[in-house]
């Protein structure tokens, strides 16, 4: 069934008017084209228009600006059979354009990042058996095929062929034999959609309490937002699913968004258990033809929940009605490529445009979330108490000045013994250590060389198992070499430190008996692997867990006791703003996952400063504290959220050309009572990807307008084509 044009609010344009068309490109802004005879167009509408010599689809964004002389304005070429897009996702794209000083035509890109669903899906064909049966000679072959058919369905030809496993010829020399009819099928069947009718759980009275406020939330329909704060285990996803089920009994969509896919598998269990199916999912991790369902029946309001990484704010609801982020003080929220945006702070203003609420889950929520629920911009419901009397696990440092283990090991005596416990009475623990691979540094016992990575200032990272030396910043591979590169020396070549690989020979050692899994990013290759792994700690086939911050969040292993954290000091070092915040966010899920159920968790920390206020609040629990403490600190320094940062880094292959642009850019800043600028130095990833880079650092006081200084900064400046700025508002990543 063809799209009808858009119901806008907007006039339609009809033939000879004059319609700006914004195309999904980093241009300066849109073009404008003029309707041809035979076609009405609306905003929204997606159509393909020429541009040079090429023709590209955009979207009629409104009235034409006549920034071309008539005679010279060329015609649209046609529309494409697609919903169009809506308002609040043009308004949306305009809107993150200007905070994240981006050509809106790249931020268009991501609402547009499916090109093939743009047009209907082809209709399926599909063979049926014929009415009548013609007299045949069947080959055991043919037999079967006509056995899957007798008793089910028409079915695609791959679909037959696999179900009756035969060949894909076999079904076509039946439609030839006059045994199977082709029938075309307008679309595939849909899947059961999650029913909000399914009872969810009795929730506690202090479950109940924040369930009601979201639904609130939702009944009156309008922009709000909420902070779900709740200890692990609490509850916050049955609360929040019960606003979800509100949403989809009124007939809207839903988006929830979560960090990470490793979260996803149990996330996606306990979703179909309480709405009796699976939502849409939207993460790079999916095929094409899902992608392009999934954008498309979005755009139809047809698919009315899906759960998704950042990207799935780009989506083209028509009809939203509350988003969800789970893990909100989560830094995977920040998309650091391309159009640098923080999908958390974009979802507020998402929810803003489309005048919608939005819930902000989080057992560590950000200092800039609890700011904005301290002034009352966000209302807040907290979840004091485990599910179940389940009580927090405790929490103790073990001091590795007075306890450290010998040279080339990692594990105290004291976590040795609580591991050695804990499989003692036939439960699980966990080992917490934030380092993929083997050893984060290869080093020359003669002369001292470390083995770096030839295109970033990185050190290169040994995965022994796959033999390879690898850089995490830009992929780059090699082989061990034989021989330093530096002195010639033979066998001299030593891994420092401790990956989990290492970790977990470590433990192999010492627990020959007990059944290990290492979980990092580079071993659970996609969400398969993930689920299996999560199955089999839940099943008990697994004694031992070592992972890095893959396995911090969101997970529920009822046997797991003992979690054990090798060093909490890692994230500490170096000088980024968020380096306790986040150590202690982490650490602190980390903790979360011992003793979820009705055994009690234990939690020990290793650390090099137990002092340190962020070792100090995990174990006496007194959250509250720390963040007055970081509040004052970062308030005192003018640094978010109570000014403003925005980082310029400029980076090149000339490193000349790089420095004397930074230079020009620096001359340029803009500088006033309210703004500083910092720089030019280095950036701390100085080289990357065979890039040089450079940064400058704008703070400025929490009123001043950074969007409109950085544009004018920028424009003032003018550096080579070769030299590539980029900005960031909001930096997370100080690298
Ligand atoms: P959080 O998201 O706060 O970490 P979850 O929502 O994951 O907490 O809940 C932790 C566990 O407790 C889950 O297994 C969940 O199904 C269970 N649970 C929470 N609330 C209830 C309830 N009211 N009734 C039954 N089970 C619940
Ligand atoms: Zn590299």
């Amino acid at each position: 069934m063809p799209c009808p044009p858009a119901k806008s609010k907007h006039a339609s344009f009809v033939a000879g008017e004059r319609v700006s068309v914004m195309l999904p490109l980093p241009l300066g802004g849109a073009y404008d084209y003029r309707v041809p005879d035979g076609l009405t167009l609306a905003v929204g509408d997606f159509v393909t228009v020429p541009l040079a010599s090429r023709h590209i689809t955009g979207v009629v964004w409104g009235v034409g600006e006549g920034q071309v002389a008539e005679q010279k304005t060329k015609n649209v070429s046609a529309r494409l059979d697609a919903p169009p897009l809506p308002d609040t996702s043009r308004h949306f794209v305009e809107w993150v354009a200007r905070y994240t000083v981006c050509p809106p035509g790249a931020v268009l890109k991501m609402a547009m990042s499916v090109p093939a669903a743009l047009n209907p899906p082809r209709p399926v064909t599909a063979f049926a058996l014929a009415e009548t049966t013609p007299e045949v000679r069947l080959t055991p072959a043919r037999q079967r095929v006509i056995q899957v058919l007798s008793d089910g369905p028409p079915r695609p030809a791959t679909e037959l062929a696999r179900e009756a496993g035969v060949g894909p010829s076999v079904a076509r020399g039946l439609v030839g034999a006059g045994v199977l009819v082709a029938r075309s099928l307008p679309q595939r069947a849909a899947r059961a959609a999650p029913d909000w009718r399914c009872p969810g759980p009795a929730l506690s009275t202090n479950q109940s309490t924040a369930a009601s406020a979201l639904k609130a939330m939702v009944v009156a329909d309008e922009f709000a937002v909420t902070l779900l704060d709740g200890v692990p285990g609490s509850g916050k996803t049955e609360v929040y699913f019960e606003a979800v089920a509100e949403t989809l009994k009124r007939g809207r969509q839903v988006l929830v968004m979560l960090p990470e896919i490793a979260l996803g598998a149990q996330w996606m269990e306990r979703f179909c258990a309480r709405f009796g199916a699976a939502p849409a999912e939207w993460h790079s991790d999916l095929s094409q033809a899902q992608r392009r369902l999934t954008w498309r029946t979005v755009a139809e309001g047809r698919k009315r929940i899906v759960v998704g990484a950042r990207s799935a704010l780009f989506l083209p609801f028509p009809d939203l009605g509350l988003i969800v982020i789970d893990e909100e003080h989560d830094a995977a929220f920040k998309q650091e490529e391309g159009v640098v945006y923080s999908a958390r702070d974009m979802a507020v203003v998402r929810a803003r445009l489309g005048d919608i609420p939005l819930v902000l889950a989080s057992a560590t929520p950000s200092l800039e979330t609890f700011e904005n629920a301290r002034a009352g911009r966000y209302a807040i419901q907290h979840l004091p108490d485990r599910h179940a009397g389940a009580s927090l696990p405790d929490v103790a440092l073990v001091d590795m000045r007075s306890d450290a283990p010998s040279s080339g090991r990692w594990l105290s005596q004291t976590l040795l013994d609580a591991i050695k416990g804990t499989l003692e009475a036939g439960e699980q623990a966990m080992l917490f250590l934030n380092r993929r691979g083997y050893a984060p540094l290869t080093l020359c016992r003669t002369c001292g060389h470390r083995l770096q990575c030839p295109r970033c200032t990185a050190w290169l990272v040994e995965h022994r198992k796959v033999e390879r030396l690898q850089c995490h910043h830009c992929g780059y591979r090699a082989r061990l070499p034989k021989l330093c590169p530096s002195c010639d020396a033979e066998g001299t070549l030593a891994a420092c430190g401790p990956g989990v690989e290492r970790l977990a020979e470590e433990v192999r050692e010492r627990f020959p008996d007990a059944r290990q899994a290492v979980a990092a990013s580079d071993t659970l290759t996609g969400p398969r692997a993930a689920a299996d792994l999560v199955r089999s700690i839940e099943e008990h086939h697994v004694d031992l867990l070592i992972g890095t911050q893959i396995v911090a969040k969101g997970h529920h292993f009822p046997m797991l006791t003992l979690v054990g954290v090798v060093d909490a000091d890692l994230g500490l070092a170096g000088g980024d703003l968020r380096a306790a915040e986040r150590t202690y966010q982490l650490l602190y899920q980390v903790a979360g996952r011992a003793g979820r159920a009705e055994r009690p968790g234990r939690v020990l920390v290793q650390t090099y400063m137990p002092e340190s206020t962020v070792m100090q609040t995990l174990v006496s629990g007194e959250r509250q504290s720390f963040l007055d403490a970081e509040a004052k600190d970062r308030r005192n320094a003018g640094m978010p959220p109570f000014g403003r940062l925005a980082a310029v880094v400029v980076s090149g292959r000339d490193e000349d050309a790089v420095d004397e642009a930074a230079r020009t850019l620096g001359r340029a800043a803009p500088r006033t009572n309210d703004i500083q600028v910092l720089g030019p130095a280095p950036a701390p990833l100085a080289l990357l990807r065979g890039r040089h880079r450079r940064r400058l650092l704008l703070k400025a006081g929490r009123d001043v307008n950074v969007q409109a200084a950085l544009r004018s900064w920028l424009a003032a400046a003018r550096v080579p084509r070769s030299v590539r700025v980029r900005v960031d508002v909001d930096p997370y990543s100080f690298l």
